[in-house]
């Protein structure tokens, strides 16, 4: 059945392949963006799915951004937090405002999406959300403590508020990516990059579409009877 689905930071890396996964399958995407408007009109253009900017870090915004998406062109069924950015640096050099910016967009802004999009799909009986993780999330990573602690929240909130949705058909998931080559991973010194891929079982990079069909499997009919869990897309690099 066709849905209306949102992607946030659904126009480039792994939102963009998210975005056009969903779609492929019928629904009805619409992609929010930060800023990257060169990006997001391309998108647009190339692919048909509208663009709405706002920061997924910002309360009101989502909340107004999402009000927005709903007037013109309907109640949101599935939502993929997808937004995020990393602020890298040991504990000894990064600064609260380093710390700060990965909380309040990773994890702030699955809180501020949950909240808008939410308590309609109670309302209605059906719902989809499905929050992307990380590796990094799960097993922790030098450098990161910020993202790691944002990204392990992530698995948190959706395993509390899968327990909150089921009753009203709800289902809330994570997918934790292992390293996928997006513009993100690009920001990764070489060096780094190749301890990196010598360590994952598969020997390369994972693709965005990779994770996309994760995701459109979890928002599918067929995922029914899965809610609060991680599907863990890493080649093989982080197994539990
Ligand atoms: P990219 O850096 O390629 O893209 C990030 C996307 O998030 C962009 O669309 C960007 O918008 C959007 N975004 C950033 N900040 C905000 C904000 N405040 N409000 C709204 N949108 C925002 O990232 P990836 O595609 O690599 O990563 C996507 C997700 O997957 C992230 O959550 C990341 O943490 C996670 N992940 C990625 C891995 C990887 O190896 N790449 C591994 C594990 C997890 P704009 O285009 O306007 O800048």
């Amino acid at each position: 059945m066709a849905r209306v689905a949102i992607v946030t930071g659904g126009t480039r890396g792994i939102g963009a392949a998210i975005s056009l996964a969903l779609k492929d399958r019928g629904h009805t995407v619409v992609a929010n963006y930060a800023g990257n408007e060169e990006k997001a009109k391309a998108f647009t253009a190339e692919h048909g799915i509208p663009a709405y900017k706002w920061d997924v870090g910002d309360h009101e915004a989502c909340l107004a951004g999402c009000e927005r998406v709903m007037r013109e062109v309907g109640p949101i069924d599935i939502l993929v937090n997808n937004a995020g950015v990393t602020r890298d640096g040991t504990l000894h050099k990064m600064t609260f405002d380093d710390w700060n910016e990965v909380m309040r967009i990773n994890l702030g802004g699955c809180f501020n999406m949950a909240k808008a999009a939410f308590p309609g799909m109670r309302e209605r009986g059906w719902g989809r959300i499905i929050n992307i993780g990380s590796i990094n999330g799960q097993a922790g990573q030098y450098g990161q403590v910020n993202y790691a602690a944002a990204k392990s929240g992530i698995h948190g909130f959706t395993k509390a508020l899968a327990q909150e949705g089921a009753k009203f058909g709800v289902l809330v998931n994570a997918i934790a990516p292992g390293y996928i080559d997006t513009d993100m991973v690009a920001a990764v010194p070489e060096p780094v990059l190749e301890k990196i891929v010598a360590k994952i079982p598969v020997g390369r990079l994972g693709h965005a579409y990779e994770i996309a069909r994760g995701v459109a499997f979890l928002a599918s009919e067929n995922a029914g009877f899965i809610t609060g869990s991680t599907l863990s897309i890493n080649g093989g690099q982080h197994m539990y």
